[in-house]
């Protein structure tokens, strides 16, 4: 099981919203005389900035990534869990079941957030974002290719999990079939046109048919 992190299992920014931690991560830009690149300033999207700097001066690729993950590992704290998804960690483990997190998240805000909850147990890898390189990031099937090599797993052997339509491209790239999570009105639709095998309005039914 290839579960997305950010909605399947937390709102990650549902406390320290997306929109701030972007302002944060300028003002940091800025405190080291540089600043955000075109099209940046007005970005609200904390991953999408990282994506833009990074592009624009792959020399700032590293500590721009540094930055927005101290920045999410203070935004998990106050994030907001999925109990749905905690049921389905749980669920996965009663059916033997291994699950890997496949995120575009920084794997260290992810495994502070695992530990600080006690799920870390039922989880047997995080595969967050390669530091410095936002292009690993998700559409690109990379991180569920690591996370199935690391299991010496197949596609077929695999299901991936996801709420957003590069969730989906992700796992149609690594030949993976992805059940969307559509949390919010009008994704089940973008979802099920991405191409995703079912769509789900809660992590709750999927770990139900799994008992
Ligand atoms: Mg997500």
């Amino acid at each position: 099981m290839l579960l997305d992190f950010d909605g399947p299992l937390c709102s990650v920014f549902a406390g320290f919203p997306a929109p701030e931690v972007a302002e944060r991560l300028r003002w940091g830009l800025l405190a080291q005389g540089e600043q955000a690149p075109p099209g940046g300033e007005t970005e609200t999207d904390p991953l999408a900035l990282l994506r833009l700097v990074a592009d624009a001066r792959p020399d700032l690729a590293v500590v721009t990534d540094q930055a927005l993950t101290g920045l999410e590992t203070d935004a998990v704290r106050v994030g907001r869990p999925n109990e749905g998804g905690e049921s389905l960690l749980r669920a996965c483990a009663r059916s033997g079941r291994s699950v890997s997190v496949v995120s575009n998240n920084a794997g260290a805000a992810i495994t502070a957030y695992l530990v600080e909850r006690e799920l870390d147990r039922y989880v047997v890898g995080v595969f967050g974002r390669v530091v410095g390189d936002p292009a690993s990031m998700k559409p690109s099937p990379r991180l569920l290719i690591d996370a199935m090599d690391a299991r010496d797993s197949k596609p077929g052997e695999c299901i991936f999990i996801g709420d957003a339509a590069r969730d989906v491209e992700a796992g149609f790239a690594a030949g993976i079939s992805t059940i969307g999570y559509a949390n919010k009105p009008g994704k089940e639709a973008r979802l099920a046109e991405a191409g995703a095998v079912l769509v789900v309005d809660s992590m709750q039914t999927i770990a139900d048919a799994l008992l």
